[in-house]
């Protein structure tokens, strides 16, 4: 019983699913702030879907931002 209203508190203060994957999508737009980085980090603890995502987003993110710059740093080498 007890278990059952700490779960659903939990739940009421950090993320579902569908919120934790909008912020991760939205952080590419906009930093987060404290609250909402703290509310993600513990959805991803508590729900590995989301973890995966997140782990899955960070790494396209970095691909993207490796091909963007080496997109302009072949322009620069035009001559
Ligand atoms: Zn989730």
């Amino acid at each position: 019983m007890l278990k059952k209203i700490n779960t659903a508190i939990i739940q009421k203060l950090t993320y579902d699913c569908e919120q934790a994957t909008a912020k991760i999508s939205l952080s590419h737009e906009q930093p987060l702030n404290k609250a909402e980085r703290l509310q993600l980090y513990a959805h991803r603890k508590m729900c590995k879907e989301c973890e995966q995502f997140y782990q899955n987003d960070k790494k396209l993110s970095r691909m993207i931002a490796k091909h963007k710059y080496q997109n302009i740093t072949n322009i620069h080498k035009r001559p």
